[in-house]
């Protein structure tokens, strides 16, 4: 392929004399590795359909469900004693529906699954394999156990950020988003009495050490400030916000507050509130009103803080056994966002959930079951055939020093040690082309010549460079 369209005339569009003369080069560069090529064999490997599950919140549950109601048998891992994840503390979704009992049902039907095994105080502490072909071990209290699996699935949750801000912790009636759910769903007197509400948003979000906004909390603020108004109108709900992002239909709610006199103040980082107890029953909090150019004192009954969500303790640790990326903030990353949206870079591996990036539970349902669907697409059948685009070692020139070993980003390549002829032994490496993604990392490393990708000979490289330089 001459790519004359992205590489050529996309990028210099500005420039058509020179790109043209650019379109020559690349077609004559084409034109002369063309001579050269090779047929490259397809490469099929054997497919073990079962997958395994890591994380039994809503997404795990979601995605063990959806593949075992497709027939395919599934190890669905829980490090905790519970199912449900952090979702058992939320009370509504943002349109209202009650979560609870929506995950009872989902819980009752993983437990009575024919085709799930649940691992339940369970850790994956190792992995070997590749697409079609993972052995992972599952440690639990009854000891370590083998699996083997064709597909794998990371849906570890993300839990809350606990603050050490705005007296939480040291003054009463402050409460993180998820503990004004729980008290919520309690009937607790001290928010069913409760007249002044004050919601702190943007807490530990988007400020230096976690830089994302945690996009599910300002729904969640917003509809407890309606759920609260609707239960009794008279009550005073105040929402200090930094950037309002109730995207999407979720802007119904936000409407639905403003005209229910729920207030909205803006506050900026440098000036964020303050808050001090009063007594034990009631709280100042006093914020820079960016409008009246001055402080505004509120007394409140509770002070909600709309904590950031941060990523599972279990990534990094995943990200080590099954080689995956993670992001700056410890989210796991997808190979590409908008093609491979819940594709890991490796074959085989998939992702769900908040593991991924914080979201709503619909996003994270929506998500665990395209997660489920692209893992179908390598259980349904008991082959795989994969790309042709290997790294292939030269043994007359490799002399094993293993250097290429180090440079490969999925551990695709190891040392085979052999009895020469003479009596003595030689070393040279070998490829697993199911691990293999033909990146070519090895081959520019290799000092000589002892590897290359098909389809990327030195042979072939070195045509294209003379026809690019007209030699
Ligand atoms: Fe060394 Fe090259 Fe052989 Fe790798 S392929 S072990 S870099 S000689
Ligand atoms: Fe590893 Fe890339 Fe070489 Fe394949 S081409 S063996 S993935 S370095």
């Amino acid at each position: 392929m001459a790519n004359i369209r992205n590489q050529d005339s996309w990028v210099h569009s500005g420039e058509p004399e020179q790109a043209t003369r650019k379109a020559m080069d690349l077609v004559r560069m084409a034109v002369s590795k063309v001579g050269l090529l090779n047929p490259l064999p397809e490469i099929v490997v054997g497919v073990q359909q079962s997958a395994l599950v890591i994380g039994g919140g809503p997404s795990g549950m979601t995605t063990a469900l959806e593949l075992a109601d497709h027939g395919f048998p599934v190890h669905l891992v829980e490090r905790s004693n519970l199912l449900g994840g952090q979702a058992r503390f939320l009370y509504n979704t943002w349109k209202g529906e009650p979560i609870g009992p929506a995950l009872q049902e989902m819980d009752a039907r993983v437990r009575s699954h024919p085709l799930i095994t649940l691992h339940m105080e369970s850790t994956v502490t190792d992995a070997e394999g590749f697409v079609g072909n993972f052995k992972s071990t599952i440690q639990s209290p009854r000891g370590p156990q083998a699996v083997d699996h064709g597909v794998t699935v990371i849906a570890t949750g993300g839990k809350g950020y606990t603050p050490t801000e705005y007296g939480y912790g040291t003054a009463d009636r402050v409460y993180t988003s998820i503990e004004f759910d729980k008290l919520t769903m309690m009937g607790d007197r001290r928010i069913n009495d409760a007249k002044t509400f004050v919601f702190i948003q943007c807490v530990g979000s988007r400020e230096l050490g976690r830089m994302y906004c945690s996009r599910v909390c300002c729904t969640h603020s917003v509809q407890a400030a309606v759920q609260l108004k609707e239960q009794d109108p008279t009550r005073e709900i105040f929402i200090l916000y930094r950037d309002l992002r109730t995207y999407g239909e979720r802007e119904e709610l936000f409407k639905k507050a403003r005209e229910k006199g729920v207030v909205f103040i803006n506050y900026e980082l440098h000036g964020k509130p303050r808050v001090t107890q009063l007594d034990p029953r009631q709280l100042e909090v006093v914020v820079w009103d960016h409008i009246l150019h001055e402080p505004l004192r509120i007394v409140a009954d509770a002070v909600v803080l709309a904590t950031a969500i941060v990523p599972s303790s279990a990534n990094a640790d995943l990200a080590r056994i099954y080689k995956l990326s993670t992001d700056a903030d410890g989210f796991l990353l997808e190979a590409h966002a908008k093609l491979r949206p819940v594709d890991f870079a490796g074959d085989g591996l998939f992702m769900a959930g908040l593991a991924h990036y914080p979201k709503s539970v619909d996003e994270a349902v929506a998500q665990a079951k395209a997660a489920a669907g692209r893992a179908i697409t390598v259980l349904s059948s008991d082959r795989i055939g994969l790309e042709s685009t290997k790294a292939t070692p030269v043994l007359a020139n490799c002399d094993g020093c293993a250097l290429c070993l180090d440079v490969c980003p999925y551990h695709a390549i190891s040392l085979v040690e052999e009895a020469t002829a003479e009596g003595s032994r030689s070393s040279h490496i070998q490829v697993n082309v199911a691990q293999c993604k033909g990146c070519g990392m090895c081959q520019a490393t290799c000092p000589k010549d002892g590897v290359y990708v098909a389809g990327f000979s030195m042979e072939q490289i070195t045509a294209q460079v003379k026809a690019a330089l007209a030699l």
